[in-house]
């Protein structure tokens, strides 16, 4: 069975060790992390005036990539509201902009029709208007996936390492292949206790196996535990990353059930 032998949860970004697993497990959930957990973004956007220097294809595009605060517990995709795709409360999150005056114009400048919905970062850069310039529109956001467009990939640089063992004989190593193997160490990692060479952070080893090179054959032994993990993701702020992994983890295990079904 899967373990959790350490898991640091902050509200964007988390670091957990993963053991008695494979590599195509979690694999599997970086992956649903990218391409499957839905998020709110804005889709469509309706422009009444833009004298801008931007065209408005420009603009919507922008607008598309401003993380959104994203309930899923509210919301529900578009496809498969009640509403038939016209677009309701339930799948549909209306946002207005209306400026006048020059001076740039700010995600911040996004009016949700509820402040449950205002965007996490105020100030994100749209466009910057000019005397006499007006921005006036209403934008639509819906719930997607990353697989459909990046806009509505909620996870930043979700990635995975084997949890590094290293191995050392200590009766290969003299004072001078010690003092070696820990200059060269790029994480400075080794270092030296009572004559001997020990580990001081094994987590930050990155497997590079410099120091195995500097000492005599068989001294130092460097790999990777193909049973333990330590994976690590960000969040853009739409959902926060306890919230990102508990649905990466449900959508892996409906696809599964779904299978099961297919096969039963
Ligand atoms: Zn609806």
């Amino acid at each position: 069975m899967v373990k959790i032998e350490s898991a640091d949860i902050k509200e964007r970004e988390a670091r957990l060790v993963i053991s008695d697993t494979s590599p195509y497990f979690v694999n599997a959930l970086r992956r649903a992390m990218l391409r499957e957990v839905p998020k709110l973004a804005i889709e469509d956007v309706i422009f009444y005036e833009n004298s801008s220097p931007l065209f408005d294809e420009i603009i919507a595009h922008r607008l598309g990539m401003i993380p959104l605060p994203t309930d899923l517990d509210v919301l529900v995709p578009r496809e498969e509201c009640t509403c038939n795709g016209e677009g309701c409360p339930n799948c549909t999150v209306r946002y207005t902009l209306s400026r006048e005056e020059p001076g740039m114009v700010y995600s911040g400048d996004l009016q949700p029709e509820n402040e449950k919905w205002r965007v996490i970062d105020p100030n994100i850069p749209i466009v910057e208007l000019f005397e006499g310039q007006k921005l006036i529109l209403e934008a639509e956001a819906i719930l997607g996936k990353g697989k459909d467009h990046a806009k509505w990939q909620a996870v930043v640089a979700p990635g995975y390492k084997y949890y590094p063992i290293i191995e050392i004989n200590q009766d290969k190593l003299d004072e001078d292949s010690i003092k070696k193997a820990i200059e060269i160490c790029p994480k400075k990692i080794l270092e030296e206790k009572e004559g001997k060479l020990v580990v001081k952070d094994i987590e930050k080893c990155t497997l590079c196996k410099s120091c195995v090179e500097v000492v005599e054959e068989g001294a130092i032994q460097v790999r990777g535990d193909e049973t333990k993990f330590i994976f690590t993701y960000e969040t853009d702020g739409s959902l926060d990353a306890k919230t990102l992994i508990i649905k990466a983890a449900e959508i892996l295990e409906n696809k599964f059930k779904e299978l099961e079904k297919l096969i039963g």
